[in-house]
C-alpha cells in the first residue's frame, strides 16, 4: 500500500458539523483531507430538514384549502399534485447539494474523498486503499435510521426518512412506527396530503422527550385533525398482506398500505474502526465528548449528531466552531448548551430552548412553571389558532428562567426570546417586563412569564408596580426585575436618589422609608456590580 498522505486535519463527514469546519480550517490555511459518502452533503440538505420542510409547507396549504370553511371561506378538497411538488423538491435539494460540492471542489487545501473510511490508527484512516493521516482528526459521520429488530420488518417494504420524501403518489394508509419528531412530521405531512395515517408508538405520548403539555397539545391536534394515534403500543411483528403490510403489537393488527420506520436514529460509527483508534463508545453507540467536542483520545473531535448531544443543524454547526477554536484557534471554553433549542414544525408547531420541568428537578433545581393556553392569548383568537400552550420554566429562589416550551403557531420562532434570556442567564422578569406588540403572539409568552412571577408573589408582575417592595426588596418598575436591599458596610456616595435598574436600565427616584439601605447590595466595588438579571458587569452610576 502507499504511504499515506499528510495533511493537517482529516475530516471524516461532509455533513453541516464536518464541511462547516473543513471551510473554517482551510480558511485558517490548513491542508484537509474531507471524507464523504454518496450523495454528497448532509442529512439536513439530503434527507432531513430542507426536504421535510418543503413538503411540511405544501401540506400545510393543501391542509389551510381544505379547513378555510372555519374561516367563512368555502373549503375545497385540494387537488395536490405530488409529482411536482416531490420534482420541485429534488430541484430544491439537488441545487444545494451541488453548490455545496462545487464549493467543497473549489476551495484550495481540500481534498474530497468518497469513503467510507475506517481508522488504522488514532493519527491514520484508510479510504479505499488510501491512507490519510492527521495529527487532528474529525468525526462528523452523523446518525441514519435505526431500524429496530422488529420480526419479519426486514421481508417487508418498508420506508424512512430516506425515500419516502420521494414517493410521488400518497399511500392509501401510511402506518408510521415511532412517536417522534420524525414520525410526528412526516405522519401530518402524508395525512395532509391524503393518507389515512396510524402513528404506532411504544411510549405512552406523542413527541416524549417534549413538555407533557406541549406534547399533548400535539396529539390533540393530531386527533383532531384525523390522525389515528396508537400511543403506549410495542410494536412486535411485522407481515405482508395482500395490499400492503400489517403491523402487530400484542393483540392488535392495525393494516395499512404503506410503512414509515421512524423509531430513532443510531450513530454512524460502527463502520468506523473506532477501536483502532483507542476510541471508547458511548449508549447506542455515540462518540462521547466534552464541552469542547474533544474525545477521549487527543486529537480526535467528534463533532455533530455522531456525539449524541443535541442532533439539530445549529447545534452541529456550533459544534464545529467549538471543535475548530480548540483545535486551530486560541482555545474555547466549552460550548454553553442552555440556550440551543429545537423544534418540531407539525401544527401545532412545537419549540423548545432549556430544561423542560422535570429535566430541571432531575438537575436538583427547585423549579417551578407557569403555563397558558393559547385560548388565553388574543392574537392566537384573532388568527383562529387557539390550540397550544406556553411554558415558562424558572428556578423559584433566583427567578432564573431555567425552559421556554411552545406548542402553537410560529413556535420555534417564538422561543428564540427565551434563548436570549437563557444566553444571559437571565430572569423571568425580562421576558416579563420587555413589552411587545398588539396584537401577537409573543404577548403571550410576555404573559405567561408574568403568571410565573405572580406565583412567587413578585409585586407588580400583574400590572401596575409599586417603586418597591415592603421588608428590604425592591422591583424595578418598569421591568419588574427584583433586587435585594441590605444595608451596605461601605455606604456608596449616594444612598437615596435615584436608580438605573440594571436590568432595563429605567430611570427613577427612591422615594422610601429605608434612608440608610444602598440602591442595592453590591458585592462587586462600589462603583460595579453584575447585573442580577444576566449576570452583565455594569458600572453603577449613582445620581
Ligand atoms: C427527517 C429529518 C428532519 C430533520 N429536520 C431538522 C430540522 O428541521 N431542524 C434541525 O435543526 N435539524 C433537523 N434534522 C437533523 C439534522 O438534519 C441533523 O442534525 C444534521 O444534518 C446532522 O449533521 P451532521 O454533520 O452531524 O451529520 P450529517 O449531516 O448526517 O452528515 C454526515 C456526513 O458523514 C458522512 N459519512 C457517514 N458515514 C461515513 C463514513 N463511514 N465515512 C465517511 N463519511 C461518512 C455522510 O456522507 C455525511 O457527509 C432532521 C433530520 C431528519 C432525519
Amino acid at each position: 500500500m502507499a504511504a499515506p498522505e499528510s495533511f493537517d486535519a482529516v475530516v471524516l463527514g461532509a455533513g453541516e458539523a464536518g464541511a462547516l469546519l473543513a471551510s473554517y480550517a482551510v480558511a485558517a490555511g490548513h491542508r484537509v483531507a474531507m471524507v464523504y459518502r454518496e450523495p454528497y452533503g448532509s442529512t439536513c440538505v439530503n434527507v432531513g430538514c430542507v426536504p421535510s420542510k418543503f413538503l411540511i409547507a405544501r401540506a400545510r396549504v393543501a391542509q389551510t384549502m381544505r379547513t378555510a370553511s372555519r374561516f367563512g371561506i368555502g373549503a375545497v378538497e385540494p387537488a395536490i399534485d405530488l409529482p411536482r411538488i416531490v420534482a420541485e423538491k429534488q430541484a430544491m435539494v439537488s441545487d444545494h447539494r451541488s453548490e455545496g460540492l462545487e464549493s467543497a471542489k473549489r476551495a484550495e487545501r481540500v481534498t474530497l474523498l468518497e469513503g467510507p473510511a475506517h481508522f488504522v490508527s488514532p493519527t491514520e484512516v484508510e479510504v479505499g486503499g488510501r491512507r490519510l493521516t492527521a495529527p487532528k482528526m474529525f468525526i462528523a459521520t452523523g446518525m441514519r435510521p435505526d431500524i429496530p429488530p422488529i420480526a419479519g420488518l426486514a421481508d417487508v417494504t418498508y420506508h424512512t426518512n430516506e425515500n419516502i420524501m420521494d414517493l410521488t403518489e400518497a399511500p392509501r394508509h401510511l402506518i408510521v412506527l415511532g412517536g417522534g419528531y420524525i414520525g410526528a412530521e412526516l405522519g401530518q405531512v402524508y395525512h395532509r396530503f391524503g393518507a389515512e395515517v396510524t402513528v404506532i408508538s411504544r411510549n405512552p405520548r406523542l413527541v416524549p422527550e417534549e413538555e407533557p403539555e406541549t406534547s399533548a397539545a400535539l396529539a390533540e391536534g393530531f386527533a383532531a385533525e384525523g390522525l389515528q394515534l396508537m400511543l403506549g403500543r410495542e410494536a412486535e411483528r411485522v407481515e405482508a398482506t395482500t395490499d400492503g403490510i400489517r403491523v402487530w403489537a400484542g393483540t392488535e393488527a392495525f393494516e395499512g398500505s404503506h410503512l414509515l420506520v421512524a423509531t430513532g436514529r443510531r450513530p454512524n460509527t460502527d463502520e468506523l474502526n473506532l477501536e483502532a483508534a483507542g476510541l471508547v463508545l458511548g449508549d447506542g453507540g455515540v462518540i462521547p465528548v466534552d464541552a469542547r467536542m474533544r474525545t477521549t483520545v487527543e486529537g480526535i473531535w467528534a463533532i455533530g449528531d455522531v456525539n449524541g448531544e443535541q442532533p439539530f443543524t445549529r447545534v452541529c454547526q456550533e459544534e464545529a466552531k467549538v471543535a475548530f477554536a480548540d483545535a486551530f484557534g486560541d482555545g474555547h471554553p466549552g460550548l454553553e448548551r442552555r440556550s440551543l433549542g429545537h423544534a418540531i414544525f407539525t401544527d401545532p408547531e412545537i419549540g423548545s430552548v432549556g430544561l423542560t420541568e422535570a429535566q430541571a428537578r432531575a438537575k436538583g433545581l427547585d423549579a417551578l412553571a407557569g403555563t397558558v393556553g393559547l385560548d388565553q392569548v388574543e392574537k392566537a383568537e384573532l388568527i383562529g389558532e387557539t390550540r397550544g400552550v406556553i411554558k415558562v420554566v424558572a428556578e423559584r429562589g433566583t427567578r432564573r428562567l431555567l425552559g421556554l416550551h411552545i406548542a402553537g403557531p410560529a413556535a420555534a420562532d417564538l422561543v428564540y426570546d427565551g434563548a436570549l434570556v437563557l444566553r444571559r442567564r437571565g430572569t423571568v422578569d425580562e421576558i416579563a417586563a420587555t413589552i411587545g406588540i398588539f396584537p401577537t403572539l409573543q404577548e403571550g409568552v410576555e404573559g405567561t412569564a408574568r403568571a410565573v412571577l405572580r406565583s412567587l408573589g413578585v409585586a407588580g408582575a400583574g400590572g401596575s408596580v409599586g417603586a418597591h417592595d415592603e421588608g428590604g426588596s425592591l422591583a424595578c418598575p418598569a421591568c419588574a426585575a427584583g433586587y435585594e436591599l441590605r444595608p451596605k458596610t461601605e455606604a456608596p456616595e449616594a444612598t437615596a436618589g435615584s436608580l438605573a435598574c440594571p436590568a432595563c436600565a429605567a430611570e427613577y427616584d427612591i422615594t422610601t422609608s429605608m434612608p440608610e439601605a444602598p440602591i442595592r447590595s453590591l458585592d462587586a466595588p462600589a462603583d460595579s456590580f453584575a447585573c442580577p438579571s444576566c449576570a452583565a458587569e455594569l458600572q453603577a452610576v449613582v445620581t
